[in-house]
Protein backbone atom coordinates (compact mmCIF):
# COMPACT_ATOMS: atom_id res chain seq x y z
CA UNK A 1 0.00 0.00 0.00
CA UNK A 2 1.30 3.48 -0.64
CA UNK A 3 1.56 5.36 2.49
CA UNK A 4 0.15 8.76 3.20
CA UNK A 5 1.21 11.24 5.97
CA UNK A 6 -1.45 13.86 6.96
CA UNK A 7 0.22 17.07 9.33
CA UNK A 8 -2.63 18.03 11.51
CA UNK A 9 -5.79 16.81 12.69
CA UNK A 10 -7.88 19.96 11.29
CA UNK A 11 -11.37 19.07 10.07
CA UNK A 12 -9.92 19.45 6.11
CA UNK A 13 -7.13 16.83 7.16
CA UNK A 14 -9.28 14.26 8.81
CA UNK A 15 -11.41 14.39 5.26
CA UNK A 16 -8.52 13.63 3.69
CA UNK A 17 -7.21 11.20 5.70
CA UNK A 18 -10.36 9.30 5.19
CA UNK A 19 -10.71 9.97 1.67
CA UNK A 20 -7.25 8.57 1.10
CA UNK A 21 -8.03 5.60 3.01
CA UNK A 22 -10.94 4.93 1.10
CA UNK A 23 -8.97 4.83 -1.83
CA UNK A 24 -6.40 2.19 -0.59
CA UNK A 25 -3.64 4.31 1.19
CA UNK A 26 -2.45 3.39 4.14
CA UNK A 27 -2.76 6.29 6.29
CA UNK A 28 -1.39 8.04 9.40
CA UNK A 29 -1.96 11.68 10.95
CA UNK A 30 0.42 13.81 13.03
CA UNK A 31 -1.44 16.05 15.36
CA UNK A 32 0.44 18.78 18.07
CA UNK A 33 -2.58 19.14 20.13
CA UNK A 34 -3.69 15.92 22.41
CA UNK A 35 -6.98 16.16 20.47
CA UNK A 36 -8.44 16.74 17.23
CA UNK A 37 -10.32 19.14 15.71
CA UNK A 38 -8.17 21.90 15.39
CA UNK A 39 -10.54 25.11 15.00
CA UNK A 40 -13.53 22.68 15.53
CA UNK A 41 -12.92 21.45 19.03
CA UNK A 42 -14.67 22.14 22.46
CA UNK A 43 -14.40 23.48 26.16
CA UNK A 44 -15.54 22.45 29.69
CA UNK A 45 -15.98 25.33 32.20
CA UNK A 46 -17.73 23.16 34.98
CA UNK A 47 -20.51 22.30 34.35
CA UNK A 48 -20.87 24.56 30.68
CA UNK A 49 -19.51 22.50 27.76
CA UNK A 50 -18.95 25.21 24.51
CA UNK A 51 -17.85 24.76 20.88
CA UNK A 52 -14.82 26.45 20.50
CA UNK A 53 -14.86 28.01 17.27
CA UNK A 54 -17.16 27.32 14.52
CA UNK A 55 -20.86 27.24 15.60
CA UNK A 56 -22.31 27.88 12.30
CA UNK A 57 -23.03 24.51 10.20
CA UNK A 58 -23.88 24.86 6.62
CA UNK A 59 -23.72 22.21 3.40
CA UNK A 60 -23.94 19.48 5.76
CA UNK A 61 -23.75 17.16 2.84
CA UNK A 62 -19.91 17.72 2.29
CA UNK A 63 -19.68 16.04 5.32
CA UNK A 64 -22.29 13.14 4.58
CA UNK A 65 -20.36 12.33 1.54
CA UNK A 66 -17.45 11.11 3.66
CA UNK A 67 -19.78 8.97 5.38
CA UNK A 68 -20.98 7.69 2.15
CA UNK A 69 -17.52 6.96 0.51
CA UNK A 70 -16.84 5.07 3.02
CA UNK A 71 -20.01 2.99 2.37
CA UNK A 72 -22.05 3.75 5.57
CA UNK A 73 -25.66 4.34 5.79
CA UNK A 74 -25.56 6.27 9.34
CA UNK A 75 -23.82 9.52 9.48
CA UNK A 76 -24.19 12.64 11.84
CA UNK A 77 -26.78 13.54 12.95
CA UNK A 78 -28.05 17.02 12.51
CA UNK A 79 -31.51 19.56 12.32
CA UNK A 80 -32.72 22.13 10.11
CA UNK A 81 -33.22 25.42 11.58
CA UNK A 82 -36.07 27.33 10.98
CA UNK A 83 -34.43 30.48 12.76
CA UNK A 84 -31.04 30.79 10.82
CA UNK A 85 -30.17 34.04 13.47
CA UNK A 86 -32.20 36.61 15.01
CA UNK A 87 -30.90 39.97 14.33
CA UNK A 88 -31.12 43.11 16.88
CA UNK A 89 -30.34 46.57 15.44
CA UNK A 90 -29.30 49.70 18.13
CA UNK A 91 -32.75 51.28 16.76
CA UNK A 92 -34.68 48.41 19.04
CA UNK A 93 -35.57 46.71 15.59
CA UNK A 94 -35.68 42.70 16.00
CA UNK A 95 -35.65 40.80 12.76
CA UNK A 96 -35.46 36.70 12.92
CA UNK A 97 -33.84 35.73 9.50
CA UNK A 98 -36.12 32.84 9.01
CA UNK A 99 -35.11 29.66 6.25
CA UNK A 100 -37.82 30.09 4.37
CA UNK A 101 -37.47 32.09 1.81
CA UNK A 102 -41.15 33.74 1.42
CA UNK A 103 -41.47 34.09 5.30
CA UNK A 104 -38.03 36.03 5.42
CA UNK A 105 -39.19 38.23 2.63
CA UNK A 106 -42.67 38.65 4.18
CA UNK A 107 -40.61 39.17 7.79
CA UNK A 108 -38.44 41.98 6.01
CA UNK A 109 -41.52 43.60 4.48
CA UNK A 110 -43.13 44.27 7.98
CA UNK A 111 -40.15 45.74 9.86
CA UNK A 112 -38.73 47.77 6.66
CA UNK A 113 -41.14 48.68 4.00
CA UNK A 114 -38.58 46.60 1.12
CA UNK A 115 -40.65 44.73 -1.10
CA UNK A 116 -40.62 41.16 -0.97
CA UNK A 117 -40.19 40.63 -4.56
CA UNK A 118 -36.68 42.78 -4.12
CA UNK A 119 -35.91 40.19 -1.54
CA UNK A 120 -36.13 37.49 -4.00
CA UNK A 121 -34.07 39.26 -6.98
CA UNK A 122 -31.65 39.24 -4.64
CA UNK A 123 -31.38 35.79 -3.60
CA UNK A 124 -32.07 34.71 -6.94
CA UNK A 125 -28.86 36.71 -8.04
CA UNK A 126 -27.21 34.86 -5.03
CA UNK A 127 -27.90 31.77 -6.79
CA UNK A 128 -26.81 32.72 -10.35
CA UNK A 129 -23.47 33.48 -9.11
CA UNK A 130 -23.19 30.39 -7.03
CA UNK A 131 -23.62 28.50 -10.55
CA UNK A 132 -21.24 29.97 -12.08
CA UNK A 133 -18.46 30.30 -9.76
CA UNK A 134 -19.53 26.40 -7.93
CA UNK A 135 -17.39 24.16 -10.43
CA UNK A 136 -14.62 26.74 -10.97
CA UNK A 137 -13.85 27.70 -7.34
CA UNK A 138 -15.33 25.77 -4.64
CA UNK A 139 -15.95 22.11 -6.03
CA UNK A 140 -12.52 21.48 -8.35
CA UNK A 141 -8.53 22.37 -8.84
CA UNK A 142 -7.73 25.95 -10.14
CA UNK A 143 -4.73 25.50 -10.88
CA UNK A 144 -5.57 22.67 -13.10
CA UNK A 145 -6.07 22.10 -17.08
CA UNK A 146 -8.68 18.91 -16.66
CA UNK A 147 -11.29 21.77 -14.60
CA UNK A 148 -11.01 24.05 -17.40
CA UNK A 149 -11.44 21.49 -20.20
CA UNK A 150 -15.22 20.85 -18.48
CA UNK A 151 -17.70 22.09 -20.81
CA UNK A 152 -20.04 22.89 -17.30
CA UNK A 153 -16.61 24.88 -16.38
CA UNK A 154 -16.06 26.34 -19.62
CA UNK A 155 -20.00 27.83 -19.85
CA UNK A 156 -18.99 29.37 -16.59
CA UNK A 157 -16.26 31.25 -17.51
CA UNK A 158 -18.43 32.91 -20.36
CA UNK A 159 -20.52 33.65 -17.98
CA UNK A 160 -17.92 35.67 -15.35
CA UNK A 161 -19.22 38.94 -16.20
CA UNK A 162 -22.38 38.24 -13.80
CA UNK A 163 -19.96 36.95 -10.89
CA UNK A 164 -20.14 40.94 -10.03
CA UNK A 165 -16.74 40.97 -9.52
CA UNK A 166 -15.52 44.38 -9.76
CA UNK A 167 -17.93 46.54 -7.41
CA UNK A 168 -18.07 45.88 -3.64
CA UNK A 169 -20.50 43.69 -1.66
CA UNK A 170 -21.70 47.03 -0.06
CA UNK A 171 -22.38 48.93 -3.74
CA UNK A 172 -23.96 46.26 -4.66
CA UNK A 173 -26.11 45.69 -1.60
CA UNK A 174 -26.60 49.08 -1.92
CA UNK A 175 -27.95 49.06 -5.22
CA UNK A 176 -30.76 45.89 -4.13
CA UNK A 177 -32.17 47.63 -1.24
CA UNK A 178 -33.13 51.67 0.34
CA UNK A 179 -33.47 50.09 4.28
CA UNK A 180 -29.97 50.68 5.62
CA UNK A 181 -30.20 47.48 8.00
CA UNK A 182 -31.07 45.18 5.28
CA UNK A 183 -27.83 46.18 3.67
CA UNK A 184 -26.28 46.14 7.02
CA UNK A 185 -27.71 42.68 7.09
CA UNK A 186 -26.51 41.57 3.76
CA UNK A 187 -22.69 43.58 4.63
CA UNK A 188 -22.41 40.82 7.18
CA UNK A 189 -21.98 37.92 5.00
CA UNK A 190 -18.72 39.33 4.15
CA UNK A 191 -17.55 38.29 7.70
CA UNK A 192 -18.15 34.91 6.77
CA UNK A 193 -14.92 34.36 5.45
CA UNK A 194 -13.20 37.05 7.43
CA UNK A 195 -13.71 39.86 4.87
CA UNK A 196 -14.48 43.62 5.08
CA UNK A 197 -17.88 44.35 2.71
CA UNK A 198 -16.44 47.76 2.20
CA UNK A 199 -13.34 45.92 0.30
CA UNK A 200 -14.47 43.01 -1.00
CA UNK A 201 -15.98 41.66 -4.24
CA UNK A 202 -19.64 41.92 -4.98
CA UNK A 203 -18.70 38.16 -5.92
CA UNK A 204 -19.47 37.20 -1.85
CA UNK A 205 -22.77 38.03 -2.13
CA UNK A 206 -23.00 34.04 -3.16
CA UNK A 207 -23.04 33.78 0.75
CA UNK A 208 -26.44 34.48 1.44
CA UNK A 209 -27.43 32.00 -1.48
CA UNK A 210 -25.11 28.94 0.80
CA UNK A 211 -27.06 29.79 4.08
CA UNK A 212 -30.78 30.40 2.54
CA UNK A 213 -30.86 27.78 0.05
CA UNK A 214 -28.73 24.85 1.35
CA UNK A 215 -30.05 25.96 5.18
CA UNK A 216 -28.48 25.98 8.81
CA UNK A 217 -28.24 23.33 10.84
CA UNK A 218 -27.01 21.93 14.28
CA UNK A 219 -25.53 18.83 14.96
CA UNK A 220 -27.33 16.69 17.78
CA UNK A 221 -24.08 16.15 19.18
CA UNK A 222 -22.85 20.17 19.10
CA UNK A 223 -20.38 21.33 16.61
CA UNK A 224 -17.46 19.31 17.81
CA UNK A 225 -19.16 16.27 17.46
CA UNK A 226 -18.48 17.16 13.87
CA UNK A 227 -14.55 16.11 14.56
CA UNK A 228 -15.21 12.86 16.97
CA UNK A 229 -17.75 11.47 14.59
CA UNK A 230 -15.20 12.01 11.89
CA UNK A 231 -12.36 10.66 13.35
CA UNK A 232 -14.30 7.66 14.66
CA UNK A 233 -15.13 7.34 10.86
CA UNK A 234 -11.44 7.22 10.04
CA UNK A 235 -10.39 4.97 12.50
CA UNK A 236 -12.38 2.15 11.83
CA UNK A 237 -11.00 2.77 7.59
CA UNK A 238 -7.80 2.42 9.60
CA UNK A 239 -6.23 5.89 9.99
CA UNK A 240 -4.07 6.13 12.64
CA UNK A 241 -4.02 9.08 14.52
CA UNK A 242 -0.91 9.80 16.50
CA UNK A 243 -1.50 13.16 19.10
CA UNK A 244 1.20 15.30 20.90
CA UNK A 245 3.33 14.85 17.94
CA UNK A 246 4.54 18.05 16.76
CA UNK A 247 6.00 17.90 12.89
CA UNK A 248 9.26 19.51 12.83
CA UNK A 249 10.13 19.21 9.48
CA UNK A 250 8.85 17.74 5.74
CA UNK A 251 11.88 16.04 4.54
CA UNK A 252 12.97 16.43 0.70
CA UNK A 253 15.36 14.38 -1.45
CA UNK A 254 16.26 16.99 -4.00
CA UNK A 255 12.20 17.90 -5.01
CA UNK A 256 10.54 15.20 -3.73
CA UNK A 257 8.74 14.33 -0.56
CA UNK A 258 9.98 11.40 1.54
CA UNK A 259 8.63 12.04 4.89
CA UNK A 260 8.20 14.05 7.91
CA UNK A 261 10.35 14.52 10.89
CA UNK A 262 8.39 14.19 14.01
CA UNK A 263 10.24 13.71 17.49
CA UNK A 264 13.53 13.51 16.11
CA UNK A 265 12.31 10.33 13.87
CA UNK A 266 11.81 10.12 10.08
CA UNK A 267 8.66 8.68 9.55
CA UNK A 268 8.73 7.87 5.70
CA UNK A 269 5.58 8.50 3.45
CA UNK A 270 5.11 8.60 -0.50
CA UNK A 271 3.17 11.27 0.04
CA UNK A 272 2.51 14.22 2.66
CA UNK A 273 -0.82 16.28 3.50
CA UNK A 274 -0.06 19.76 5.12
CA UNK A 275 -3.51 20.35 6.51
CA UNK A 276 -1.30 23.06 9.21
CA UNK A 277 -1.46 26.82 8.27
CA UNK A 278 -0.05 27.06 4.43
CA UNK A 279 2.65 30.17 6.00
CA UNK A 280 4.16 27.79 8.76
CA UNK A 281 4.05 25.29 6.25
CA UNK A 282 6.38 27.04 4.34
CA UNK A 283 8.24 29.17 7.27
CA UNK A 284 8.18 26.22 9.69
CA UNK A 285 8.71 22.75 8.38
CA UNK A 286 10.70 24.17 4.67
CA UNK A 287 12.77 26.10 6.31
CA UNK A 288 15.87 25.07 4.99
CA UNK A 289 14.56 25.02 1.10
CA UNK A 290 14.17 29.00 0.93
CA UNK A 291 14.09 28.47 -2.77
CA UNK A 292 11.11 26.74 -2.94
CA UNK A 293 9.37 29.74 -0.71
CA UNK A 294 6.26 31.49 -2.99
CA UNK A 295 7.33 34.61 -1.84
CA UNK A 296 4.51 36.78 -2.94
CA UNK A 297 1.37 34.49 -1.66
CA UNK A 298 3.36 33.88 2.00
CA UNK A 299 2.36 38.15 2.22
CA UNK A 300 -0.93 38.47 1.62
CA UNK A 301 -3.43 39.93 3.56
CA UNK A 302 -4.61 37.89 6.45
CA UNK A 303 -8.55 37.73 6.64
CA UNK A 304 -9.64 38.72 10.39
CA UNK A 305 -9.85 37.20 13.72
CA UNK A 306 -11.72 36.63 16.42
CA UNK A 307 -12.36 37.61 19.96
CA UNK A 308 -14.49 35.25 22.44
CA UNK A 309 -15.72 35.44 25.69
CA UNK A 310 -16.67 31.65 26.57
CA UNK A 311 -19.81 32.54 29.44
CA UNK A 312 -21.59 30.37 31.95
CA UNK A 313 -24.91 32.45 31.93
CA UNK A 314 -27.19 31.94 35.05
CA UNK A 315 -30.11 33.02 33.21
CA UNK A 316 -32.50 31.54 30.23
CA UNK A 317 -33.24 34.53 27.59
CA UNK A 318 -36.78 33.58 25.60
CA UNK A 319 -36.14 36.07 23.24
CA UNK A 320 -32.87 34.95 22.28
CA UNK A 321 -32.16 31.60 19.89
CA UNK A 322 -29.23 29.41 18.57
CA UNK A 323 -27.79 32.40 16.73
CA UNK A 324 -27.97 35.98 17.56
CA UNK A 325 -26.23 39.30 16.13
CA UNK A 326 -26.29 42.58 18.08
CA UNK A 327 -25.70 44.97 15.36
CA UNK A 328 -23.08 47.83 15.39
CA UNK A 329 -24.72 51.49 15.30
CA UNK A 330 -22.45 52.48 12.23
CA UNK A 331 -21.06 49.06 10.70
CA UNK A 332 -18.80 51.28 8.16
CA UNK A 333 -17.13 52.71 10.88
CA UNK A 334 -16.68 49.27 12.88
CA UNK A 335 -14.53 47.88 9.33
CA UNK A 336 -12.62 51.01 9.40
CA UNK A 337 -11.41 50.51 12.91
CA UNK A 338 -10.93 46.54 12.02
CA UNK A 339 -9.24 46.89 8.66
CA UNK A 340 -7.73 50.12 8.34
CA UNK A 341 -6.89 51.31 12.25
CA UNK A 342 -6.11 47.45 12.96
CA UNK A 343 -7.95 47.81 16.58
CA UNK A 344 -11.36 47.25 17.64
CA UNK A 345 -14.64 49.75 17.57
CA UNK A 346 -16.41 51.08 20.71
CA UNK A 347 -19.80 49.85 19.56
CA UNK A 348 -18.52 46.38 17.72
CA UNK A 349 -20.73 43.82 16.23
CA UNK A 350 -21.70 41.08 19.03
CA UNK A 351 -22.55 37.78 17.93
CA UNK A 352 -24.01 35.00 20.71
CA UNK A 353 -24.23 31.47 20.21
CA UNK A 354 -26.08 29.20 22.38
CA UNK A 355 -25.85 25.62 22.12
CA UNK A 356 -27.76 24.79 24.91
CA UNK A 357 -30.90 26.28 23.28
CA UNK A 358 -30.74 23.10 20.86
CA UNK A 359 -28.86 20.93 23.37
CA UNK A 360 -29.95 21.56 26.86
CA UNK A 361 -27.35 19.81 28.27
CA UNK A 362 -24.79 22.21 27.34
CA UNK A 363 -26.11 24.12 30.49
CA UNK A 364 -27.37 23.90 33.85
CA UNK A 365 -30.73 23.81 34.21
CA UNK A 366 -32.52 27.38 33.68
CA UNK A 367 -28.44 28.74 32.24
CA UNK A 368 -27.22 28.94 29.04
CA UNK A 369 -23.47 28.57 27.65
CA UNK A 370 -22.68 31.93 25.73
CA UNK A 371 -20.16 32.20 22.99
CA UNK A 372 -20.01 35.91 22.41
CA UNK A 373 -18.00 36.89 20.00
CA UNK A 374 -16.81 39.98 18.31
CA UNK A 375 -14.53 40.23 14.79
CA UNK A 376 -11.10 41.96 15.28
CA UNK A 377 -7.94 41.75 13.37
CA UNK A 378 -5.37 39.65 12.97
CA UNK A 379 -2.66 39.16 15.48
CA UNK A 380 0.01 42.49 14.04
CA UNK A 381 1.44 42.67 17.90
CA UNK A 382 -1.08 44.71 19.04
CA UNK A 383 -1.56 45.49 22.86
CA UNK A 384 -4.18 42.89 23.02
CA UNK A 385 -4.36 42.94 27.19
CA UNK A 386 -5.79 46.23 27.09
CA UNK A 387 -7.77 45.69 23.87
CA UNK A 388 -9.63 42.53 25.61
CA UNK A 389 -10.54 44.75 28.67
CA UNK A 390 -11.83 47.38 26.89
CA UNK A 391 -13.78 45.53 24.35
CA UNK A 392 -15.38 43.49 27.60
CA UNK A 393 -16.46 46.42 28.86
CA UNK A 394 -18.22 47.60 25.65
CA UNK A 395 -19.78 44.06 24.64
CA UNK A 396 -21.50 43.64 28.37
CA UNK A 397 -22.83 47.55 28.01
CA UNK A 398 -24.49 47.18 24.91
CA UNK A 399 -25.78 43.65 25.63
CA UNK A 400 -27.43 44.66 28.97
CA UNK A 401 -28.49 47.59 27.03
CA UNK A 402 -30.18 45.70 24.32
CA UNK A 403 -31.70 43.36 26.57
CA UNK A 404 -32.33 45.07 29.53
CA UNK A 405 -30.31 43.06 32.33
CA UNK A 406 -27.14 43.73 33.93
CA UNK A 407 -25.15 41.11 32.05
CA UNK A 408 -22.58 41.23 33.73
CA UNK A 409 -24.20 40.31 37.33
CA UNK A 410 -25.25 37.12 35.48
CA UNK A 411 -21.74 35.85 34.55
CA UNK A 412 -20.40 32.21 36.53
CA UNK A 413 -17.69 31.61 34.89
CA UNK A 414 -15.47 32.84 31.82
CA UNK A 415 -12.88 32.00 29.02
CA UNK A 416 -11.15 33.89 26.83
CA UNK A 417 -9.68 33.26 23.19
CA UNK A 418 -7.97 35.46 21.10
CA UNK A 419 -5.69 36.20 18.12
CA UNK A 420 -2.37 35.01 20.21
CA UNK A 421 -4.65 32.01 21.11
CA UNK A 422 -6.08 30.94 18.22
CA UNK A 423 -2.61 31.24 16.83
CA UNK A 424 -0.32 29.40 19.40
CA UNK A 425 -3.69 26.82 19.75
CA UNK A 426 -4.09 25.73 16.04
CA UNK A 427 -1.23 27.52 14.28
CA UNK A 428 -2.76 29.51 12.24
CA UNK A 429 -0.52 32.51 10.81
CA UNK A 430 -1.28 35.75 13.22
CA UNK A 431 -4.60 33.75 14.73
CA UNK A 432 -6.62 34.30 11.35
CA UNK A 433 -10.00 32.37 10.86
CA UNK A 434 -9.71 32.04 7.49
CA UNK A 435 -6.77 31.67 6.14
CA UNK A 436 -6.14 35.15 3.56
CA UNK A 437 -8.48 37.27 3.58
CA UNK A 438 -10.87 37.78 -0.07
CA UNK A 439 -10.68 41.31 0.26
CA UNK A 440 -9.84 41.95 -3.36
CA UNK A 441 -10.75 39.99 -6.84
CA UNK A 442 -7.98 37.92 -7.42
CA UNK A 443 -7.96 36.66 -4.22
CA UNK A 444 -9.65 33.32 -5.15
CA UNK A 445 -6.96 33.09 -7.66
CA UNK A 446 -3.99 33.83 -5.38
CA UNK A 447 -4.67 31.11 -2.72
CA UNK A 448 -2.15 28.02 -2.68
CA UNK A 449 -3.00 25.39 -4.49
CA UNK A 450 -3.87 22.04 -3.01
CA UNK A 451 -0.28 20.22 -5.10
CA UNK A 452 2.84 21.67 -4.84
CA UNK A 453 3.85 22.42 -7.98
CA UNK A 454 7.30 22.54 -6.88
CA UNK A 455 7.49 19.68 -4.51
CA UNK A 456 6.77 16.43 -5.95
CA UNK A 457 4.08 14.60 -3.44
CA UNK A 458 3.51 17.48 -1.50
CA UNK A 459 -0.23 18.39 -1.00
CA UNK A 460 -2.16 20.79 0.90
CA UNK A 461 -5.37 20.70 2.91
CA UNK A 462 -7.80 23.47 5.00
CA UNK A 463 -9.04 26.59 5.15
CA UNK A 464 -5.32 28.84 4.27
CA UNK A 465 -5.44 27.02 0.67
CA UNK A 466 -7.91 26.87 -2.20
CA UNK A 467 -10.54 26.77 -2.17
CA UNK A 468 -11.27 28.63 1.42
CA UNK A 469 -11.93 28.84 4.67
CA UNK A 470 -15.11 27.45 6.94
CA UNK A 471 -15.82 24.44 7.16
CA UNK A 472 -17.77 23.67 4.11
CA UNK A 473 -14.68 24.78 2.26
CA UNK A 474 -12.11 23.14 4.09
CA UNK A 475 -13.80 20.11 3.27
CA UNK A 476 -13.41 20.75 -0.21
CA UNK A 477 -9.85 21.14 -0.28
CA UNK A 478 -9.66 17.75 1.17
CA UNK A 479 -11.84 16.53 -1.59
CA UNK A 480 -9.54 18.22 -4.05
CA UNK A 481 -6.48 16.68 -2.56
CA UNK A 482 -8.02 13.60 -3.23
CA UNK A 483 -9.18 14.14 -7.06
CA UNK A 484 -5.04 14.63 -7.54
CA UNK A 485 -3.93 11.00 -6.67
P1 LIG B 1 -7.41 23.85 11.63
O1 LIG B 1 -8.65 23.79 12.43
O2 LIG B 1 -6.72 25.14 11.48
O3 LIG B 1 -6.43 22.77 12.23
C1 LIG B 1 -5.11 22.59 11.85
C2 LIG B 1 -4.54 21.51 12.73
O4 LIG B 1 -3.19 21.30 12.40
C3 LIG B 1 -4.57 21.90 14.21
O5 LIG B 1 -5.18 20.86 14.94
C4 LIG B 1 -3.11 22.07 14.57
O6 LIG B 1 -2.82 21.74 15.91
C5 LIG B 1 -2.45 21.11 13.59
N1 LIG B 1 -1.06 21.43 13.35
C6 LIG B 1 -0.56 22.62 12.96
N2 LIG B 1 0.77 22.56 12.84
C7 LIG B 1 1.14 21.29 13.16
C8 LIG B 1 2.37 20.60 13.21
N3 LIG B 1 3.54 21.21 12.91
N4 LIG B 1 2.37 19.30 13.57
C9 LIG B 1 1.21 18.67 13.86
N5 LIG B 1 0.00 19.27 13.82
C10 LIG B 1 -0.04 20.57 13.47
N6 LIG B 1 -16.27 27.97 9.95
C11 LIG B 1 -17.57 27.67 9.66
O7 LIG B 1 -17.83 26.94 8.69
N7 LIG B 1 -18.59 28.16 10.43
C12 LIG B 1 -18.36 28.96 11.52
O8 LIG B 1 -19.29 29.36 12.22
C13 LIG B 1 -17.02 29.30 11.83
N8 LIG B 1 -16.74 30.08 12.89
C14 LIG B 1 -15.44 30.15 13.36
C15 LIG B 1 -15.20 30.73 14.60
C16 LIG B 1 -13.93 30.71 15.14
C17 LIG B 1 -13.68 31.33 16.48
C18 LIG B 1 -12.87 30.10 14.42
C19 LIG B 1 -11.48 30.03 15.02
C20 LIG B 1 -13.10 29.58 13.16
C21 LIG B 1 -14.39 29.58 12.62
N9 LIG B 1 -14.68 28.99 11.37
C22 LIG B 1 -15.98 28.75 11.02
C23 LIG B 1 -13.60 28.56 10.47
C24 LIG B 1 -13.34 27.07 10.58
O9 LIG B 1 -13.17 26.74 11.92
C25 LIG B 1 -12.06 26.75 9.85
O10 LIG B 1 -12.08 27.23 8.51
C26 LIG B 1 -11.81 25.24 9.78
O11 LIG B 1 -12.11 24.61 11.00
C27 LIG B 1 -10.36 25.06 9.40
O12 LIG B 1 -10.01 23.72 9.43
P2 LIG B 1 -8.59 23.25 8.97
O13 LIG B 1 -8.74 21.85 8.54
O14 LIG B 1 -8.01 24.22 8.04
O15 LIG B 1 -7.65 23.20 10.22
Amino acid sequence: KPKAIVIGAGIAGIAAAIRLAVKGYEVEVFEANSYPGGKLSEITLGAYRFDAGPSLFTMPQYVDELFELAGKTKGLSYQNLDVVCKYFYEDGTKLSAYADEDRFAGEVAGLTGEDPANVKRYFKNSRNIYQITNHVFLERSLHRLKTFLRWDTLKSVFRFPQIDAFRTMHRANKGFFRDKRLIQFFDRYATYNGSNPYQAPATLNVIPHLEQYFGAYFPDGGMYSITTSLVKLGEKLGVKFNYTCVVDEIVLQKQEVKGIRVKGELQAADVVISNMDVYFTYSKLLKSHPELQPAKLLKQERSSSALIFYWGIKKSFQELDLHNVFFSGDYEAEFKAIWEKQGLYHDPTVYINISSKYKPDDAPMDCENWFVMINVPANKGQDWDELIAEARKNIIAKLSRILGEDVSSLITCESILDPRSIESKTSSYQGSLYGTSSNNQFAAFLRQANRSSKIKGLYFCGGSVHPGGGIPLALLSAKIVSDWM
